[in-house]
């Protein structure tokens, strides 16, 4: 906390319940509109009529709350994040149950992990309590564009940037903090589908001490060139390697990866600080111990992939995040690397916790773990 405070005085003062005001939108999509929209939604493509802002500076601490029309921001050229990328994120998903209340799925989670991220970043910390608020308060004004067709929510994606204007090179004074909101669709249009991954072996996404852990754009930013390679090899997605011996698996570019070997045992890269801590990851991971099966936390190689899938050991792998839920893998491919059936089909732990854990967010199975938040009451 202290080392904190050194570099962003302030950015760790206990925060007060902010007050927040409402500039509701002039320009607010009319019902048909929306409703068209929502039809469709694709991912990322639309945004909702509001959105929050919460300023922080350096003598004030958090201040001016507010939800107002979903807009352009006013960024000076110098705005230092423009230049040093001081900037970090959070995702999470409002979802609409058949009764049409709405609800989020662990929002304190994503909270305390901004707060981790702001700290790596040199941000100020937002309580977890502001968080959850500046939820509540965005679905409050916008809760009709929450879908409510199967599989689908709205997105919500929280972050924080620096914005003040300076190019000196240091923790910036001046942070705002925003909330943005977009309907996402399913996910998976026909069913869920086995995917094929690339595994980069020229770059890597975060290295010891870096700010692998933390959810930041800088990692994504670095993510998008093998993001790329991937692309052209066929393959949805990237795989990094541990940046200091290439031999141990870390982590999608934005999902967490899972190994089922047998039918009693679910594996998991251990955290070491360049891997991302997910909200999904550590779900799953609770789903599987209610199930009674064994769950490992622990370093896992790439080797021992190639092996346990040439030995039948590891029947299933399978990817996680908020966006996607759970995303089977049927191969991994790369420079003179294959391993798995593209053929293979999504295997049935995997599908089965996949179905357990949208049961739970959609409110159509008991949520055992209190993992809930109402927004809209
Ligand atoms: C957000 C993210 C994840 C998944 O986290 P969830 O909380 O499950 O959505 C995994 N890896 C990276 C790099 C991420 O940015």
């Amino acid at each position: 906390m202290t080392d904190t405070a050194s570099t962003t005085p302030g950015a760790t003062a206990p925060s007060h319940p902010l007050q927040f005001s409402l500039v509701p939108s002039t320009s607010k999509r009319v019902q048909a509109e929306r409703e068209s929209i929502l039809a469709d939604p694709g991912f990322g493509q639309h945004f909702t009529d509001h959105m929050v802002t919460i300023d922080w500076n350096i003598d004030g601490g958090w201040h001016d709350a507010r939800v107002t029309a979903y807009g352009p921001l006013m960024l000076d050229p110098a705005s230092s994040v423009l230049h040093y990328a001081q900037e970090i994120f959070e995702g999470l998903k409002a979802y609409r149950h058949a009764d049409g209340s709405i609800w989020t799925f662990r929002p304190e989670k994503n909270a305390e992990r901004m707060r981790r991220s702001a700290r790596r970043l040199a941000l100020p910390q937002l309580s977890v309590e502001n968080f959850i608020e500046s939820i509540k308060q965005l679905v409050a004004v916008d809760g009709d564009w929450v879908p409510s067709a199967p599989e689908t929510s709205l997105y919500l994606r929280p972050f924080m940037i620096a914005n003040e204007t300076f190019l000196g090179v240091r923790a910036a004074h001046n942070v705002g903090y925003y909330v943005i909101a977009s309907p996402a669709g399913a996910y998976f249009h026909g069913g869920v589908a086995p995917v094929k991954i690339w595994l980069a072996t020229e770059y890597s996404r975060a290295g010891r001490g870096g700010t692998g852990a933390a959810k930041c754009g800088g990692n994504y930013a670095s993510s998008l060139l093998p993001q790329m390679e991937a692309h052209e090899n066929g393959c949805a997605q990237v795989l990094f390697l541990d940046s200091e011996t290439g031999t141990r698996i870390d982590e999608l570019g934005g999902m967490n990866v899972f190994f089922v070997h047998g039918s009693d045992t679910l594996v998991t890269p251990r955290l070491t600080g360049s891997i991302l801590e997910g909200v999904t990851r550590d779900s799953i991971m609770q789903l599987a111990r209610d199930r009674g099966m064994t769950v490992e936390e622990r370093e896992v190689t790439l080797e021992e992939w190639r092996l346990g899938i040439e030995s039948g050991d590891i029947t299933e792998v399978f990817a996680c995040g908020t966006a996607a839920v759970v995303t089977p893998i049927s191969q991994l491919k790369g420079a003179g690397v294959s391993i798995g059936d593209p053929d293979a089909p999504a295997g049935e732990i995997t599908m089965a916790l996949r179905q357990e854990l949208t049961d739970i967010q959609y409110g159509r199975m008991p949520d055992r773990h209190g993992w809930l938040t109402r927004l809209d009451a």
